[in-house]
């Protein structure tokens, strides 16, 4: 292996106060080199260079530990922003989202029966459109797409619905913007969204997100890192067939777990053409919507002891369309699932529904961006 050069060394160091700082909000420069093991006067001169270019502020005086009160630091939110897209729902949707991941611009568009190349020009309108917007520099683009995705490489290997195959959306994105570009699985954007910035979890922790919409998926983190299998599609659960000659699913397969408890399926099996028409009867106690509704529960469930099995993770958030079902809902899910697994893992498994609805996964995509990618935030004189 070649020694670092002396510009990777100035690099890392800084990737490493900046992610302390992002993570410690507020902190102290003595704080910093503890834990970075980075000495006092590196750690000093990086956060010099830090505030001269406006992405950390001083916000004034810690407790003193002795000796005189230390300076804390945090991060200036709106000096830098990220772009987020959801491409997975019935219409694409893009914001900007600043260092702490408040959103402050969205665009949507109408999706119909775009696919193929209309699709992808209604994600360039989306672009066009939030980059006008005021909020700059723009530092970076997370997208969240439907499908199986090689995140590394930035191509949507098949994304069935919008019929992108073998698409690499990374790169053409990242030609026509000039921008560092992240392609991610919606459902795995969702679960990180969820993770950072959703309802108390903490850091390092296992957690997994399974996203009931249109399709069924879920975001797996061990350690607090996405884990995406060999092929990028681990928690794909929505294709695993759970009934066999079951229904035909829009993969090709037979009894997929999505043709059955997805929110899509509700709505045929019910012949609604919305969601809100299927809630309506839902309510109102019509007893075929609650049948299958519990029955989408039920067979969601025992996908779930699949994974409490495989995983043995005993905190799972459920999020998407299908979470409008509440308690009824959560109830089929939990005792198919407690029914399927072994007892003594399954008892000490939570469900809990998620905090944050469709803009998990917009940022989850930028928030991914920054804590894998902090030299994003590195301006050209670096
Ligand atoms: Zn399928």
């Amino acid at each position: 292996m070649k020694k670092a050069t002396h510009q990777q060394t100035k690099q890392h160091n800084r990737d490493l106060v900046l992610r302390t700082i992002f993570s410690q909000d507020p902190v102290s420069r003595a704080e910093i080199a503890r834990i970075t093991h980075l000495t006092r006067t590196t750690v000093s001169d990086v956060v010099t260079s830090l505030l001269s270019e406006g992405l950390v502020k001083e916000i004034g005086l810690g407790a003193s530990i002795g000796g005189k009160s230390p300076i804390l630091l945090s991060v200036e939110a709106n000096s830098r922003f990220l772009i987020g897209l959801n491409l997975a729902q019935d219409k694409f949707i893009g914001a900007i989202v600043n260092l702490r991941g408040e959103i402050k611009e969205t665009v949507e568009v109408e999706v119909h029966d775009d696919n193929g190349e209309k699709a992808l020009q209604l994600v360039y309108q989306i672009l066009d459109q939030l980059i006008r917007k005021k909020f700059k520099p723009i530092v970076g683009i997370g997208v969240g797409a439907p499908g199986l995705i090689n995140t590394l490489s930035g191509v949507i290997v098949s994304a069935v619905n919008l019929e992108w195959e073998n698409l690499p959306l990374g790169n053409l994105l990242q030609k026509k913007y000039k921008l560092p570009v992240l392609v991610l699985n919606d459902s795995q954007a969702t679960a990180i969204g969820e993770y950072v910035y959703g309802n108390g979890h903490k850091p390092d922790e296992n957690l997994i997100v399974v996203n009931v919409k249109h399709g069924i998926g879920a975001g797996i983190l061990i350690n607090g890192r996405l884990f995406q299998g060999d092929g990028g599609g681990a928690g794909e659960i929505g294709h695993v067939v759970v009934q066999e000659n079951g229904a035909v699913c829009r993969c090709g397969k037979l009894g997929c777990l999505e043709t059955i408890s997805s929110a899509r399926a509700v709505m045929q099996q019910l012949e609604m053409d919305s969601l809100d028409a299927v809630q309506s009867a839902f309510e109102a106690g019509n007893s075929t919507a609650k049948n299958i509704i519990a029955r989408a529960g039920h067979y969601l469930g025992i996908s779930l002891a699949g994974l409490i099995g495989t995983l043995n993770i005993q905190k799972i958030v459920l999020t998407g369309d299908m979470t409008r079902f509440g308690a009824p809902w959560l109830e089929s899910v939990n005792a198919s699932m407690q029914n399927a697994a072994l007892t003594r893992m399954s008892e000490g498994t939570r469900l809990d529904l998620g905090a944050l609805d469709f803009r998990a996964c917009i940022l989850g995509a930028s928030a991914f961006l920054l804590l894998d990618g902090y030299s994003l935030l590195f301006t050209e004189e670096n």
